[in-house]
């Protein structure tokens, strides 16, 4: 079943055989005053996002492309909490439907078998300070066949994971339906409250290294688990623990 049974996440729909990223799809469609929920999918993308200008590379016709434009009532500072949202969402929609067992790499890479599947991107448009819209680009490889050189030990798909080809609508469903009710249990407390232990479950990075990029200087700690705030919490080697943000962090081994 495909059909998605939402009540505003993914019901206003713009279908797009080819663009460029569906993250600058979706915030022109914010700026011409689209509903909350509106989603933005292609089929093919020329020019997608990864974080801090990097690229996300596309397979046309196998893969899902997506953004959906939001328009929360928080405060900028809480907006990148919306992507540990969508991870969370994402992650419980892939083991659902596939029954694959994908984690999280926090703050937002899907991983399975210590390759990526899933990349998130998260941008936001302000005004006065205040948000305007929010816009989440999801990047899903589903039927992806292979990958460039340079990816190939990095990346995967269900395809590749699982040797059968997946329904992409199917899955664009389940996460927008998983994505409608755990944004609403967000907004309760307008944070990560009610959500972190689920995200906890699925955290590839628990008890294991990680590698902090802290301005005062570099440290190796240990990864708990994710705060309310979506930091991650570390302990370091002489038992302090710290909360560290996603800039901060480069996540080894996983
Ligand atoms: P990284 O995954 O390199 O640690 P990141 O989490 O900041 O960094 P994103 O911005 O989520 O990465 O995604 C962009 C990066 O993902 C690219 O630099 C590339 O290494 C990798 N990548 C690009 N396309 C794909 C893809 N289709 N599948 C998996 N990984 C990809």
């Amino acid at each position: 079943e495909s059909r998605i049974e939402t009540k505003w996440a993914g019901r206003n729909v713009f279908y797009y055989e080819e663009t460029d990223s569906t993250n600058t799809r979706a915030k022109a469609l914010g700026e011409e005053g689209a509903p909350h929920g509106t989603l933005a999918a292609a089929d093919a993308q020329s020019a997608g996002k990864g974080r801090r200008g990097r690229g996300w590379e596309s397979a046309p016709g196998k893969d899902i492309y997506m953004s959906i434009l939001l328009k929360p009532q928080i405060s900028p500072v809480q907006a990148p909490m919306l992507t540990l949202v969508m991870a969370l969402s994402a992650v419980e929609a892939v083991k659902e439907e596939t029954g694959l067992d994908a984690g999280i790499k926090w703050p937002n890479d899907l991983v399975i078998n210590k390759k990526k599947i899933c990349g998130i991107l998260t941008e936001m448009s302000l005004e006065e300070e205040q948000i305007s819209y929010v816009v989440i680009g999801v990047g899903i490889n589903v039927n992806h066949d292979e990958f460039p050189e340079e990816l190939a030990g990095r990346a995967t798909s269900l395809k590749l994971e699982s040797g059968k080809e997946w329904t992409r609508a199917k899955l664009v469903a389940q996460v927008m339906e998983k994505f409608e009710k755990n944004y609403e249990i967000f907004l309760k407390d307008g944070s990560l409250a009610g959500l972190k232990e689920r995200y906890n479950g699925l955290l590839l990075n628990k008890e294991r290294e990680v590698r902090v990029l802290d301005p005062k200087g570099e440290y190796t700690a240990f990864a708990l688990g994710i705060n309310e705030k979506g930091e991650l919490l570390v302990e370091r080697e002489d038992g302090r623990r710290e909360a560290v943000f996603s800039g901060e962090v480069s996540v080894r081994g996983i």
